[in-house]
């Protein structure tokens, strides 16, 4: 694993924990540092990190606290408090 492989994995971490203490702001900064370096490294982001925010207002998405989840013809609907919609396959 590369260094900024590590450095976006740490942040997926770090935002997840900053939304499990509900600090909503606080893990958008570190979603939105993680895409960066992604984006400065041209690495693609991990399919759980692309799950679990939103990106339009890259928020950490807590599913029955600052988004929706509802099964809709075999997808899995993902609404966040912004209105921004993310479907995939259910799997
Ligand atoms: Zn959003």
């Amino acid at each position: 694993m590369t260094v900024a492989e590590e450095r976006v994995q740490r942040l997926h971490e770090l935002a997840r924990e900053a939304a499990a203490a509900c600090h909503d702001e606080r893990a958008k900064r570190y979603v939105r540092r993680a895409r960066r370096v992604a984006e400065r490294h041209r690495l693609s982001l991990p399919r759980e990190f692309e799950r679990f925010t939103c990106d339009r207002c890259d928020a950490a998405l807590r599913p029955g606290k600052n988004a929706r989840v509802r099964l809709q013809d075999g997808h899995v609907v993902v609404t966040c408090d912004c209105g921004n919609q993310a479907r995939y396959p259910y799997d």
